[in-house]
């Protein structure tokens, strides 16, 4: 399995309930290494560019409403098979529907309110990297 990265976004939620320092600290635990940190504000285009192939979904208002309303702490991550496995270790969208031990399952209230975000592809999360994180601010 080859070493690759991740995108992730602690989403308001989780900054405002304190649960960064919990939520980093399972991911290092679960064998990712963190290339890039930030503590950051999307503004509304941010946040309508970033999730612009939801646009036609009727969350999308409220989607962008959630997504700028506070900091986000974003990262890039490394680890083998990283996408997959990162996504493995949120669990799925919905909370009600996440594994145990997942960190939705643990801190996210809702399907829209789901603390943390997860890249699902190498593509995208080359993309969704760049988009937060300059060349030099990625090590
Ligand atoms: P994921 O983040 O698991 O890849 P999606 O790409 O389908 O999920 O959705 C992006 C984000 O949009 C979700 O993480 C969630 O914050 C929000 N979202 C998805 N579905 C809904 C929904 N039915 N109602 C409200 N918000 C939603």
């Amino acid at each position: 399995m080859a070493t690759n990265r991740t995108f992730t976004m602690l989403k308001p939620d989780a900054v405002e309930k304190g649960h960064v320092g919990a939520i980093l600290e399972k991911i290092n635990a679960s064998g990712f290494r963190i290339v890039a940190l930030k503590l950051t504000q999307m503004t509304t285009a941010d946040a309508q560019a970033f999730y612009a192939i939801h646009k036609e979904r009727p969350f999308f208002g409220e989607l962008v409403e959630y997504m700028t309303r506070g900091p986000i702490v974003a990262a890039v991550l490394e680890k083998d098979n990283a996408v997959e496995d990162f996504r493995t270790l949120i669990g799925a969208t919905n909370p009600a529907d996440a594994a145990e031990g997942t960190i939705r399952k643990l801190y996210a209230a809702s399907i829209g309110e789901n603390a943390v975000h997860g890249s699902d592809s190498d593509e995208n999360a080359a993309i969704e990297s760049a988009f937060h994180f300059s060349g030099r601010e990625m090590f």
